[in-house]
């Protein structure tokens, strides 16, 4: 008999959750004026609002963090942070920063200008956010495949090589300041970019003279996408792969709370000197002296492990096979799921699921409000509240897709936790004709609403 599949780590501590009644739900979301991230965590039973700093860190890492060194300057710790970075990744340069919008934010101060483009694949909010406070303009280059979530494609999050070259070819090379490659693709559903499509974009920024920076954060689960699917790498190692993607990027941007798997931390990574000191004065400004830059050095050293654990195949395949466990067992019971499964989590299709409301109620939100009155489970919409206003018009930008993310917390939950969420979402889908309005907006912050936006029940 063919031996089962079983994780990779055993359970060395643990941390007790709370289920509550359907009652209590009622009360706490409307409380939360329908705004997911204003729960208590404790009204929460399984949470699934981010993979974003939520990982469980190793017992290696929690030993790493008695070894830090608090030196305000030059500490050994951002030594073995920059000597982790340089082997993995291949930069000579780098500047720690406290999540990863702070190293956009220092970066792109020393980048982007006003009236600037940046073209790229489906930009991250906090991204976009960045390059639009700057009143410069995220031009959106992902391939059309990414938009059907139906259509199987094996790397959705690619760079469509004309859509890109039409930016490149019709504008001043000084109005682009770079490409930006979003290794895995967040916002179009954890999709993958390929090494051939990283390959191709870089030949084409180097023929405009543009250089690439990657945003970073899920670079490891992308270099498992491609051993697992691109022709000629299923007998490379992760730590290879992930070399060899990075060495078609000038600098990266990395939000170490998702692929490093740590709670707090990020970086900017680059090969050229020049940026390096210019970004250098940004980061003394906003995060902290260059050796330290908004991390304590304990924080450093569990990066610097949590960068090795999150680049092994072992691990990766153990989280991926977890979230695509979701992903099928939704489809058993005919949820709509975007496909194929992202690395981090699973995309419920929520106009697919609810094709009876108006795109104006707010789809996903409406479907993440359900999941949560009926299990305590909190995913999070990334649909039209998540897409802000056009900053010139005002008007709501209506997505192509309405998305409710179930992202999976790294080495958290089991397995059982996947079969109560799955039971939820199918108790949802078999009353799915009961819902027939959605929600409506009393009171959002001009940009990046949906962290704080307040709602009521139409
Ligand atoms: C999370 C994330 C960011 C921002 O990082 P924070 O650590 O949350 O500030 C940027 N880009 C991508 C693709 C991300 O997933």
């Amino acid at each position: 008999m063919e031996l089962p599949f079983a994780e990779s780590y055993k359970i060395k501590m643990v941390e007790t959750i709370r289920k509550s009644t359907r009652e209590e739900r009622e009360q706490w979301i409307k409380e939360a004026k329908y705004n997911l991230f204003n729960l208590k965590s404790d009204q929460v039973f399984i949470d699934l609002l981010t993979d974003s700093g939520t990982g469980a860190m190793s017992d290696k890492q929690w030993s790493e963090m008695m070894l830090g060194d608090e030196s305000y300057a030059g500490a050994s710790s951002y030594y073995k942070l920059k000597d982790t970075i340089k082997e993995l990744l291949g930069f000579e340069y780098f500047l720690p920063t406290h999540q990863g919008r702070a190293a956009e934010n220092v970066l792109f101060s020393s980048l982007v200008k006003e009236g600037d483009l940046v073209p790229g694949n489906s930009h991250f909010d906090t991204t976009k956010g960045h390059i639009e406070f700057r009143k410069a303009t995220a031009i959106d280059c992902t391939i059309d495949e990414a938009f059907d979530t139906q259509k199987l494609h094996p790397f959705k999050g690619n760079i469509d090589l004309n859509k890109l070259e039409e930016v490149l070819k019709n504008n001043p090379k000084e109005k682009i300041p770079f490409v930006i490659v979003t290794v895995t693709c967040n916002s179009s559903g954890g999709q993958p970019v390929s090494m051939q499509n990283m390959k191709e974009v870089k030949a084409l920024a180097e023929h405009y003279d543009i250089p690439v920076v990657y945003d970073s954060a899920r670079f490891a689960e992308n270099a498992y996408f491609i051993k697992e699917r691109e022709e000629g790498y299923a007998d490379k190692t992760i730590k290879q792969i992930v070399k060899e993607m990075f060495s078609f990027a000038d600098a990266m941007t990395m939000s170490s709370k998702k692929d490093a798997i740590v709670n707090m931390g990020g970086f900017i990574a680059m090969r050229s000197e020049e940026w390096f000191r210019n970004a250098s004065v940004y980061n003394i400004m906003f995060e902290g002296f260059v050796t330290y830059g908004g991390m304590s050095g304990r924080d450093m050293n569990a990066l610097a492990a949590g960068l090795r654990e999150g680049t092994e195949y072992d691990y990766l395949n153990t989280r991926i096979r977890q979230v695509a466990y979701l992903g099928e067992k939704l489809t058993e019971y005919g949820v709509p799921v975007q496909k194929p499964f992202g690395g981090h989590a699973i995309f419920v299709d929520a106009k697919r699921f609810l094709p009876n409301l108006p795109k104006e109620q707010y789809i996903a939100q409406t479907l993440a409000i359900e999941l949560y009155l009926e299990a305590g489970v909190r995913g999070v919409e990334i649909g039209t509240l998540l897409a802000d206003r056009d900053p010139k018009t005002r008007e709501n930008r209506y997505p192509d897709l309405e998305l409710l993310r179930l992202a999976i917390p790294r080495r958290v939950y089991t397995n059982n936790h996947m079969d109560v969420i799955a039971a939820a979402l199918k108790n949802v889908y078999d009353r799915r004709e009961e819902i027939t309005s959605g929600l409506k907006i009393v009171r959002e912050a001009p940009i990046m609403r949906h962290f704080t936006v307040e709602m009521e029940h139409l």
